[in-house]
């Protein structure tokens, strides 16, 4: 059955699945000093190794997490908590971060009285650069601007808003949220500059529980965990090998089938959307600005995206609202209020997002089946 929200999770690779198998071998604790111990901890120094080198970062920056959420976190909570004794405690955050680091935000805020900027986007989700830039005091202590949108797709230009913010605001850390980015761009290209930038293995093919945060060149962060002091002291916690190497797998295999999995991806999308357009009336959120091949944001005018969505779960069609939170609740969503979006269009909004795994006929039976349920809801396109 069609299976169109991979941005929520993607299927386990076949490779890692079969990895995991092999390497349940890998139980130690890597901080032991026994012969099982050093296998366990091999296998996370490679694993780290090679996220480094697929990502333009050094091993030693390469700390695991137990996914994006906690590298988004410590992120903006473990640089404000370090720039603290030198009283630089402002942030300034783009107004469609996902909720792991808009709540930290606030965290951050009502704990040490941080003060929050938060700047806008366009219609299409994009921030301007130089907005960012100019809303940033050369005091603050974090900017923090997603790689790319979890709802819409949109890929933001952080190369370029390193290179404007190291000359203009030296000084200030840059953390990227590339979750979504992860699956589909070059990291080492897209994140450029930045300082620290978390990425999180389920969105990879890889296993849930895991992430990172990858830190380069001397960052201000204290710790988000403290006890036995792994991971070179940045995160306690005994240190998940197996997820390391899922994760490092994932990646590789993310990156060498790159080219041909982000064209044949946007080919299919762009058939779906075209789909939708044309057989129930959608109207596409982000027509010019850069997105993820995978990403396919519409509304159906008139519609309650629940309703949508219960009617395409019943015909065996797995999507997405704009926004659903853990709960699984639909929340009005904050990033459509960003681009502009009324309350109302807001509610038929709907994500499809396509994996490394989707095919032709899911894209077709899709269409159909969103055709069918609009058609009987509210009456046709
Ligand atoms: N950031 C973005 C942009 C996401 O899309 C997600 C998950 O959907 C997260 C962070 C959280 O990642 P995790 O599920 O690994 O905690």
């Amino acid at each position: 059955m069609p299976y169109l929200d991979h941005a929520a999770a993607t299927p386990v690779r076949a490779e890692v699945a079969a990895l995991v198998a092999e390497h349940l071998a890998l139980f130690a604790n890597p901080s032991g000093v026994h012969a099982a111990a050093r296998a366990a901890r091999k296998a996370l120094d490679d694993a780290r190794e090679e996220i480094g080198a697929l990502t333009g970062t050094r091993a030693q920056g390469v700390v695991f997490t137990s996914g994006g959420t906690e590298a988004d976190n410590w992120a903006v909570l473990g640089v404000l908590a370090a720039r603290a004794s030198d009283r630089a405690n402002l942030v300034v955050r783009s107004a469609v971060e996902h909720k792991a680091v808009a709540e930290a935000c606030t965290e951050a805020a009502s704990r040490t009285g941080a003060t929050v900027v938060v700047v806008g986007v366009d219609h299409e989700g994009l921030v301007d650069v130089e907005e960012v830039v100019a809303a940033t005091p050369a005091d603050a202590a974090l900017v923090t601007v997603m790689a790319a949108n979890n709802e819409l797709g949109t890929i933001q230009p952080i190369a370029e808003l390193a290179r404007r913010l190291s000359h203009h605001r030296p000084g200030v850390v840059l953390h990227t949220d590339a979750v979504q980015a992860g699956p589909w761009l070059d990291l080492a290209e897209v994140t450029a500059g930045a300082h620290l930038v978390s990425l999180s293995s389920h969105k990879l093919g890889g296993l849930k529980g895991t992430g990172v945060l990858l830190l380069r060149g001397t960052v201000p962060l204290a710790p988000f965990l403290v006890g036995g002091g792994q991971e070179l002291g940045h995160r306690a916690g005994t240190q998940d090998a197996l997820g390391a190497v899922a994760m490092a797998t994932a990646l590789r295999l993310a990156v060498a089938e790159r080219e041909v999995a982000v064209a044949t991806t946007a080919c299919r999308r762009d058939r779906l959307e075209a789909g939708l357009v044309a057989r129930a009336g959608a109207i596409p959120t982000v027509l010019a600005a850069p997105r993820l091949p995978g990403h396919c944001h519409v509304r159906f005018p008139q519609a309650m995206a629940d309703e949508v969505l219960f009617g395409l779960d019943r015909a065996g069609v797995a999507a997405s609202a704009g926004s659903s939170c853990s709960s699984g609740a639909i929340e009005q969503s904050e990033v459509l209020a960003a681009v502009g979006m009324d309350e109302a269009d807001a509610r038929g909004a709907v994500r499809f997002t396509l994996g490394r795994t989707t095919t032709d006929d899911e894209v077709e039976r899709a269409i159909e089946a969103v055709a069918t349920v609009v058609q009987r809801l509210y009456g046709g396109a």
